[in-house]
């Protein structure tokens, strides 16, 4: 070979250099140092490691090498390095506690997915230990109605008479939400399937966290898919924002249909949501009705439901 050819390019030596950079920048703005070497200048942090250092083993594999690499800095991905190296403490804890809850969701997605029916899967979903609320509940919430049904109403999560009935939608949310079904629908509980997006009531009935909410959904998911309604109505923005994958607000979701997963979806607010707010009900039936006219109901004789409703025995799904 002759000595005039430019000197090869070594691009693993030229990553690791690039990504040693990068994690000496980012932990040097994380503890909030005065002054970053800009990047681009070709500049050794003092604390490089010798091997960086002028004169050391990466200098020896060239300066060239080093000079192609830090052009590239401003270009490489920033995310991730941002979110892990340059976040505040505080905030990094629940990204390592939601990577964790992945992990964990993905071993109930698949106990999950190995339920062949629903009572088996609620049988499953009884096990599950997967996060806390495990240690605070008296008992699961699986399911209430028909094992299969074209409708499928999902709420947020047990309050204390769910957790102590095992039933979803039996306090007064659930005396709201059986006069919609009821009065409003023309349908009897036992017709359509109800469900939450966690099947375990979080304490003082506060709302469920991100954690909670990854562990918990491959059930609801493996459940929807056993149920396999036509039509989904997803009640208040836990259950909106899971079924139709969206952070948006269920005020700019409700009020149209969505297709999701070759099922329809039409969002509508929570019943909690109603009986604080009860001037959207109006609002509510308006979706209720995009509903019937979905699955081809025709409008029951009763105009508007009420909440003085008296629910209709049943028995439990799956
Ligand atoms: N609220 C819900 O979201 N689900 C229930 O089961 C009861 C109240």
């Amino acid at each position: 070979m002759s000595g005039a050819q430019p000197p090869e390019r070594d691009p693993r030596a030229e990553l690791e250099l690039l990504a040693g950079g990068l994690r000496r920048i980012a932990r040097r703005k994380a503890r909030g140092a005065r002054r970053v070497p800009a990047s681009g200048t070709g500049a050794v942090p003092a604390e490089a490691p010798a091997d960086a250092r002028p004169g050391g083993a990466a200098a020896a594999r060239g300066s060239a090498a080093r000079a192609r690499a830090t052009p590239i800095v401003p270009q490489a991905p920033q995310a991730p390095l941002r979110s892990f190296e340059m976040t505040p403490r505080p905030a990094a804890a629940p990204s390592a506690a939601l990577a964790a809850a992945e992990r964990l969701a993905a071993e109930v997605r698949a106990r999950a997915r190995a339920c062949a029916d629903l009572a088996s899967l609620r049988e499953a979903v009884a096990a599950c230990t997967a996060c806390g609320l495990c240690r605070t509940r008296t008992q699961t919430v699986f399911a209430d109605g028909a094992p299969r049904a074209r409708l499928m109403f999902v709420g947020e999560a047990p309050g204390e008479s769910e957790d102590l009935q095992g039933v979803p939608f039996v306090g007064r949310a659930g005396a709201l939400l059986s006069d919609i079904i009821t009065k409003g629908m023309g349908l009897a509980r036992s017709e359509v399937h109800i469900a939450n997006v966690l099947k375990c009531r979080p304490p003082q009935n506060r709302d469920p966290s991100e954690v909670e909410k990854a562990t918990c959904t491959p059930w609801l998911d493996r459940q929807i898919e056993l149920v396999d309604p036509e039509v989904i109505v997803p009640l208040g923005r836990h259950a909106a924002s899971h079924v139709l994958g969206t952070q948006a607000s269920i005020g700019a979701l409700r009020g149209r249909v969505h297709e999701r997963g070759g099922r329809k979806v039409v969002a509508t607010f929570h019943p909690a949501y109603l009986l604080r707010s009860p001037g959207q009900k109006k609002e509510c039936w308006k979706d209720i009705q995009i509903v019937m006219g979905l699955l081809g109901l025709s409008r029951p004789p009763a105009n508007e439901p009420s909440a003085d409703f008296h629910r209709q025995p049943r028995g439990p799904a799956g």
